[in-house]
């Protein structure tokens, strides 16, 4: 097993994770097996309980495990199935460690940071490394360890000891270290300055790690006499530094990597046996991708209503999904976050101004989604978004909270249910059309949802999910719900035309819902958004994004295939293939057009 240790310096959210993806990206074009490891130093057992507001998303992975979203940007990347314990805390190092100390495992020995948390780390490291995480069972060869925060955080000490030791523990030759810096331009001096990543290479190498590799993150790209710099005052040779500007979309980043001579470098420093030249064709697909996306242009609008509009990572996911079907269909994604609170009535006497600009934004977008959620504020804005969808014809695929909203405002607006609700949301109403799972309330709020990879039965021929589909009788997605709709009413929501086209595996829960005679009112109560590829687009939404564009019909009838001259019209464009919209957001630069 080789191991690439990524930590960063300087300041985080550099995008230390897509180029610790990118590594494995470039890795798994080479035909290796590549696994990876987020780690992240804080005292959480894991991010089930965050808020979305303050981390972004919480992504789930099929075990179940509610972890850290860059573990989807693994996932995407290598197209592999990560487990929970590929994402570390500290919180899950020290819960081990206490729980041997209480079983007696430590008998008569003070337990410490070092040596007893930092053993803690290389076991675990080592352990799950060679876990297999593609769907063929394959064993890794080769495991990319992010470092979550920055070089010199309290935090993060006792891992960077941990692996100063493991070094050692597994050979030079099996293990290396990346170090992600920032190189930035002040507009006073106009010119890139290489003192923080000095400072940060100086720091690490204090704490007994040498980076093999120096990544430098920059705005603009950087000449090579600042390459040659960093070259000589962090002590590597030049080939070890590898610069990243922004770029057009992620999807460049394992290229320009490619392009410095990583591959050549990794072969030898691991000795990794690639052949060599690398085929001319190398990460073609990747280079094809970038291109298409680079040069889309017609616009598809979506309108997300949401409830943390203001953080874009907490629709990472979904946003990536709808980027997915969207450059599949040959569109560029416009997307306008709506928060659902200003399409409520209330807010038309708050706050006019956004309650108009909310509804405007809502009524002039192709399609719409209504992803998941939690909690009370912003529901009457979503039941309002799912009614004005049902009632105009306007394409909407609701996920998870999503389908919840579509059942209560059926339920209030067709069968006459005034009160109908969830009891998330009205523990006492007389109609509860969504109700709590009982086995998944235990009074905790860690962990106790249902979770994870569950099969969906279509129990009908008649669904255009399942077509998108490709036709299957199971299917398999994953889930993060408390609630669910409650079984009475399935009956008499159906005999007025919202069908339950996919149950799960006992019969007993409803999965999927789709309103007849619309032309795409679906919703699913697992989140399709956590399984789509940059290439294999989810169902669900390229569902939505085909019939936003007015291609779901003609895409059904021939047999879930694009027409050939669907991309003729897409003329040569700069920028990146998806622009956002904020309502009342004035930090649209935090968004950058991020694909993967
Ligand atoms: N709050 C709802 C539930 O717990 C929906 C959850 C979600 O959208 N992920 O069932």
């Amino acid at each position: 097993m080789k191991y690439i240790l990524v930590t960063g310096g300087v300041i985080s959210g550099i995008g230390k994770g897509v180029i610790a993806s990118s590594f494995g990206t470039i890795l798994k074009s080479c035909g290796i097996s590549v696994t990876s490891i987020k780690i992240d130093p804080y005292i959480n057992i894991d991010a089930g309980t965050f808020s979305p507001y303050e981390h972004g998303e919480v992504y789930v992975l099929d075990d179940g495990g509610e972890v850290d979203l860059d573990l989807g940007n693994y996932e995407r990347f290598l197209d592999i199935v990560l487990h929970k314990d590929n994402n570390i805390t500290t919180g899950k190092i020290y819960e081990h460690v206490i729980k041997k100390e209480r079983k007696g495992d430590y008998l008569g020995k003070t337990v410490q940071v070092v040596p007893h948390i930092t053993d803690a780390i290389q076991e675990w490291v080592e352990k799950v490394s060679k876990q297999p995480v593609n769907r063929d069972g394959k064993l890794p060869e080769v495991c990319i360890i992010e470092l979550g925060g920055t070089i010199g955080d309290i935090e993060g000490m006792p891992f960077v000891e941990a692996f100063r030791q493991f070094q050692f523990r597994v050979k030079k030759e099996n293990f290396c270290c990346a170090h992600v810096s920032l190189v930035p331009s002040p507009k006073s001096t106009g010119e890139p300055k290489t003192k923080p990543t000095q400072s940060s290479v100086r720091e690490l190498r204090g704490l007994g790690l040498s980076p093999d590799l120096i990544i430098c993150r920059s705005e603009k790209p950087i000449g090579n006499n600042i390459k040659d710099k960093i070259s000589n005052f962090c002590h590597v040779a030049p080939d070890q530094v590898i610069t990243i500007h922004d770029l057009s979309s992620i999807y460049r980043v394992p290229l320009l990597m490619q392009e410095q001579g990583i591959v050549q470098y990794l072969n030898e420093r691991l000795q990794l046996s690639v052949r060599m030249p690398l085929p001319i064709d190398f990460m073609n697909t990747w280079g094809n991708l970038a291109e298409r996306i680079d040069h889309l242009r017609k616009p598809v609008n979506i309108a997300l209503v949401g409830k943390y509009t203001k953080l874009e990572d907490a629709y990472a996911s979904v946003i990536k999904s709808l980027q997915h079907a969207s450059i599949k269909v040959g569109y560029k994604l416009k997307l306008t976050l709506i928060d659902a609170a200003y399409l409520e009535s209330e807010s038309k006497e708050t706050d006019p101004v956004a309650y108009h600009q909310a509804w405007q934004n809502l009524c002039s977008s192709d399609g719409v989604i209504v992803p998941g959620g939690f909690g009370q504020r912003g529901i009457t804005g979503k039941i309002e978004a799912c009614k004005w969808c049902r009632e105009h014809n306007k394409p909407l695929l609701g996920i998870c909270l999503g389908l919840q909203t579509i059942v209560i405002e059926y339920a209030r607006n067709v069968l006459h249910l005034k009160d109908a609700n969830s009891t998330e949301i009205d523990p006492d109403t007389k109609n509860p059309v969504v109700i709590d799972m009982p086995e998944h309330n235990q009074g905790n709020m860690g962990g106790t949802m249902r979770l994870g990879q569950r099969a969906t039965r279509f129990v009908t021929t008649v669904s255009t999910l399942r077509q998108l589909y490709g036709n299957p009788e199971i299917i398999q997605e994953r889930h993060r719900h408390r609630y669910e709709v409650n079984p009475k009413y399935v009956e008499v929501l159906e005999a007025s035309g919202l069908k339950f086209v996919g149950h799960d595996e006992e019969n007993v829960r409803m999965e999927i819902v789709e309103l007849e005679g619309h032309e795409y009112y679906i919703a699913t109560q697992f989140h399709p958004e956590y399984l789509s590829r940059p290439l294999k687009p989810s169902p669900p939404f390229l569902g939505l994004i085909l019939a936003s564009t007015g291609k779901l019909k003609s895409y059904l009838e021939r047999g879930c295939r694009l027409t050939p001259t669907q991309f003729s019209d897409n003329d040569s464009d700069e920028g990146s293939s998806t622009e956002f919209y904020l309502q009342n957001n004035l930090s649209e630069d935090l968004l950058k057009a991020t694909v993967i």
